[in-house]
């Protein structure tokens, strides 16, 4: 029996397959003689052979998403700050030069700077949008590498994706785009001349709140080396958020239509208040780069919005304490609206002249824009704006 209770049932494969995909919890594969054992290795057979490695549900769904991003291969980690890692790991070596956008996620900024800058690679941050000045950083010197973020955060400022790529190519760098923002349901960087296209899975490709994954897309050999990277670091993708993140992607290309059309919304509603100083979204025809989010993102531009607060600190902690439907949420990207007050989450460890360089003030709100009827949402922020708001012009 104690043997039987070990073995019963082990090795179960369905005679016919199952109508979505199956989660394999395993972290080992048993080969069915040394030809097979050789062949998973060498990988000419598809076929998994520990959990650090990957397994079918990592797979599936790095296949799922180079599919959707038009790129040979694409490959899953542990969370998006994994795949940008991943991504720039076999690139950069001491005395090798990135140059990226001063307007990136806090982990990104921090990982260049801790994690690269430290270890003696040359980090050079150009202002967002400020293309003369990336022109000159890129051709200062060897370049390596070119980060930027296809949206920006929490600002919500559009790259010029195409303009950033003519730069990247004529300084014969890698040119990595972070599209968490945008997806590839509103963008597919490759298309515009990225190398690698890297997304936060968690935030609208899961959609739910319930992931952390990250991904990377771009060509083979490239992928191969980002592969090669998560295994060594052993940060390899969760098989169980892959699961769900493939589960995620069924419905990503009707919610990010509705998380844009929702933002849109809110923002000519915020735009239209007394204690609202400032709306950051490239919907609205005052955004300063209006225009080529039309051009570039025709579909629409996203759930992610930014707004000013007249009245700074004190006003932004009244009206989150009167928001009832709207939580204060560190992430973004899930199907509920959520606000976050990035000087004192996702920014916190930024300086004051940072943060002041980024454009986020104290009176700053980022609203993750969700797929509830907008007006529920609207109804929600005007309560509280009316409660907490100083529409006193700071
Ligand atoms: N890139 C962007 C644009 C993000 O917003 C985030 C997280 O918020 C990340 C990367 C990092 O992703 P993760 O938290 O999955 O490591």
């Amino acid at each position: 029996m104690d043997t039987a209770a070990v073995h019963a049932g082990r090795f179960v494969t369905p005679a016919n397959a199952s109508s979505s995909p199956p989660l394999f919890a395993a972290s080992s594969y048993a080969f069915r003689d040394l030809d097979q054992m050789e062949e998973i290795y060498a990988e000419t057979t598809a076929g998994a052979i520990y959990g650090r490695y990957g397994g079918p549900n990592t797979r599936h769904f790095a296949s799922a998403i180079a599919d959707l991003e038009g790129a040979e291969a694409a490959v899953a980690a542990a969370s998006g700050m994994a795949a940008v890692d991943a991504a720039w790991r076999p690139l950069l070596r001491t005395g090798d030069r990135i140059v990226a956008s001063t307007e990136l996620y806090g982990g990104t900024y921090d990982l260049l700077e801790k994690g690269y800058r430290e270890r003696g690679v040359e980090v050079v941050l150009v202002a967002q949008g400020d293309l003369g000045a990336l022109e000159r950083a890129v051709r200062e010197g060897p370049c390596r590498v070119v980060h930027v973020e296809t949206l920006t955060n929490p600002l919500v400022h559009v790259t010029d994706l195409e303009a950033v790529g003519r730069l990247a190519r004529e300084a014969g760098a890698v040119y990595t785009v972070d599209a968490t923002f945008t997806t590839p349901i509103l963008c597919r960087p490759l298309r515009h001349g990225a190398d690698l296209v890297i997304h936060s899975v968690g935030k609208y490709i899961g959609g739910h709140a319930d992931v952390g994954l990250g991904v990377v897309s771009g060509d083979a050999a490239a992928i191969a080396e980002a592969e090669r990277s998560i295994v060594r670091q052993g940060a390899p993708a969760s098989h169980f958020d892959a699961w769900l993140a493939l589960r995620g992607l069924r419905t990503l290309a009707l919610r990010m239509a509705r998380h844009s059309e929702n933002a849109r919304a809110i923002a000519a509603f915020l735009a239209s208040r007394p204690e609202v100083a400032a709306v950051h979204h490239p919907s609205l025809p005052t955004h300063p780069q209006h225009a080529l989010a039309q051009r570039l993102y025709p579909q629409g531009t996203g759930g992610m919005l930014a707004f000013e607060l007249r009245g700074g600190a004190p006003a932004v902690d009244r009206l989150l304490r009167e928001l009832r439907r709207v939580q204060i949420v560190h992430s973004l990207g899930e199907v509920a609206t959520t606000i976050s007050y990035s000087v004192r989450s996702s920014h916190r460890f930024l300086s004051d002249a940072q943060r002041a360089e980024l454009g986020a003030g104290d009176g700053t709100l980022r609203l993750s824009c969700g797929i509830e009827d907008a007006r529920d949402i609207i109804a929600d922020l005007e309560q509280a704006l009316a409660k907490a708001g100083s529409s006193v012009p700071v």
